[in-house]
């Protein structure tokens, strides 16, 4: 019989990382899952500013070195391992993870989204090597050499991306289908800062075409070809759902918030589940609340003799 952990907290985000500081000040001792940094999506974000006790704002990955901290200081570790399941078996969670198998009484799951695909044709020898899904993994840094850069999206997380590509130095024009639906103050940011927006312009096709590569996209009947080093896509978020079993996979649905929990001990927090609405603070707000409930859970319920 493996051992049971009280808790296993699945992505050391905002969420995950503000839930497990509050289980280990309660006593519990959550044991938190992740497969790659800390502070997941918000060590991309260029500079945040709605944060509360930052005045003049902070930096994405300062705000996750801070939270980190804390993390320690707390007396957490993170456990570097990616889960590749979840199921749910007589009361208990059991995790299948790329350093072997977990059982835990409790399980929050704090991982966050994945960038949705842009949907057209690509040809397969581009993705990772020229097309990417956030501007840390294309292969920029450190050459200075200038590079022409696309941007594919209209809203905030495009815009955001923008501003840290513009401040390594790099060309950036940014593709929407419509008019963009970021903060008007990071248009005018992206524009006085130097980068060219295309809106109502539909991508259609992405090929290489000697060094470059080409996006095609159509605008007021016309097909433009925009030559380009690399392709940054910002078109929408998935929930990251993938590692739970379908019946745990369908419990995401039935709840609104993670308050009420349609199995008992399964917790969701985050942009996991927040469809549109994803933002630091209601991460760590929902990270805490999950933190909450699991606490009385596990103080309340009955335990098998
Ligand atoms: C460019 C950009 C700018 C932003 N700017 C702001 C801003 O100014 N203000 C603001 O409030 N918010 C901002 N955000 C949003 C903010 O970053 C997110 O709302 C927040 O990070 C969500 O936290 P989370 O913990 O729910 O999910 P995430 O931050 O996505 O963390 C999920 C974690 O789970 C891990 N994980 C996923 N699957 C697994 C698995 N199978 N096994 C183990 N680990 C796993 C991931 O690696 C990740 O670390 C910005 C985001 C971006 C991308």
């Amino acid at each position: 019989m493996d051992q049971v952990n009280e808790v296993a907290i699945v992505g050391a985000g905002p969420a995950g990382i503000a839930a497990a500081i509050y289980l280990k000040r309660a006593e519990l001792h959550p044991i938190l899952l992740e497969k790659n940094e800390p502070g997941g999506l918000l060590r991309h974000a260029y500079l945040v500013e709605n944060y509360p006790g930052f005045p003049g704002g902070i930096t994405g990955i300062e705000l996750v070195e801070l939270f980190v901290e804390q993390l320690h200081a707390a007396g957490v570790s993170i456990t570097k391992s990616g889960v590749k399941h979840v199921h749910h078996h007589d009361d208990t969670f059991l995790i299948e993870t790329d350093q072997g198998r977990l059982v835990s009484s409790a399980i929050i799951i704090a991982s966050g989204t994945t960038p949705r695909k842009l949907g057209i044709k690509v040809s397969a020898s581009i993705e990772g090597t020229r097309l990417f899904y956030d501007p840390r993994s294309i292969p920029l840094r450190g050459n200075g050499v200038k590079k022409r850069i696309l941007v594919i999206g209209g809203g905030d997380i495009a815009f955001d991306y923008t501003l840290t590509l513009l401040n390594w130095g790099h060309e950036v024009t940014i593709i929407s289908r419509s008019e963009p639906t970021c903060l008007p103050l990071l248009q005018e940011r992206v524009r006085n800062n130097g980068a060219t927006i295309h809106t109502m312009s539909g991508p259609e096709e992405i090929v290489e075409h000697r060094e470059d590569i080409l996006l095609r996209c159509r605008r007021n009947n016309h097909v433009e070809e925009l030559p380009a080093d690399f392709i940054l896509v910002a078109c929408g978020r998935d929930s990251n759902t993938s590692f739970l079993s379908p019946t745990l996979k369908k419990c995401i649905d039935n709840t609104s918030d993670g308050s009420q929990p349609p199995l008992p001990g399964l917790y969701f927090a985050g942009d996991v589940i927040r469809g549109p609405y994803r933002q630091t603070g209601i991460a760590v707000g929902d990270g805490i609340h999950a933190a909450m409930i699991v606490e009385h859970y596990m103080r309340t319920r009955p335990v098998k003799p």
